[in-house]
């Protein structure tokens, strides 16, 4: 099992650790920073520098499949270092940084939205959430004005654990949530923006909406009858 220090210090953006496994296409490690793809994120890219001072390129990481080990994929052609040696990582921490922006933007656009979620997903340039409004139009202006308030409000983003039975046991908890949690998990991994949204999840958040930055609903598109996609993006981008 890899250490998963993404999720207890996501803005950790190196670590020294050692190959736990090796395989066709990458390599697994005691311990990582890299975010497996997952939940609508995608997987962490960077690098991997062995002994002698290489840097070697990791392309991706996921989850394998079968035994959901976290496969850390490099470049085609890498000769990597034997299992057992110490490498160190580091992360591409603008592209990472993006994806926590965006992602701690798609939990404040599920609570200014005020319908079930149906999809999502995010990358370095864009987010997206799928809502199932009963065939309801979207105000965008409204939305990006309500994102844009809460991002000032600088709320602060917590992560707790907390047992099924737990929160099965207090529905106050739950009344935001748009998807079912996993109850029959020992521990379920709680996300909370004080005041604006809680719900279980997996990735990776920045500490406060207001390093979010400004954002801006790109589109409003139709998917069938009922349901509405909203993509955002940074306004950065936009210059
Ligand atoms: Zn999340």
């Amino acid at each position: 099992m890899t250490h998963a220090l993404y999720a207890e210090t996501p803005y950790q953006m190196h670590c020294t650790t050692r190959i736990s496994a090796a395989r066709d296409a990458g390599v697994e490690l005691e311990a990582t920073v890299f975010y497996p793809l997952g939940g609508g994120q995608p997987g962490d890219t960077g690098w991997l520098i062995d002994a002698a001072g290489r840097r070697q390129r990791i392309i991706d990481t996921r989850r394998d499949r079968d035994s959901g080990a976290i496969v850390h994929l490099l470049e085609p052609g890498t000769i990597a270092s034997p299992v057992g040696s110490t490498v160190d990582i580091e992360l591409d921490w603008t592209r990472r940084h993006r994806h926590m922006r965006m992602h701690t933007c798609l939990h404040l656009l599920s609570a200014v939205v005020p319908h079930g979620v149906t999809g999502g997903n995010l990358s370095a340039d864009s987010g997206r959430l799928d809502f199932d409004t009963d065939g309801a139009t979207l105000d965008a202006a409204r939305i990006q004005t309500e994102l844009a308030r809460l991002i000032a409000a600088d709320l602060a983003v917590s992560t707790r654990l907390i047992s099924g039975a737990e929160l099965a046991a207090q529905p106050e908890l739950i009344k935001t949530l748009t998807v079912k949690p996993p109850m029959h998990l020992p521990q379920i991994r709680l996300i909370e923006i004080v005041g604006a949204d809680l719900q279980p999840c997996g990735g990776t958040h920045v500490a406060r909406t207001g390093e979010i930055g400004v954002m801006r609903v790109l589109k409003i598109e139709s998917k069938g009858a009922r349901n509405r996609r909203v993509v955002l993006g940074f306004a950065e981008d936009a210059a």
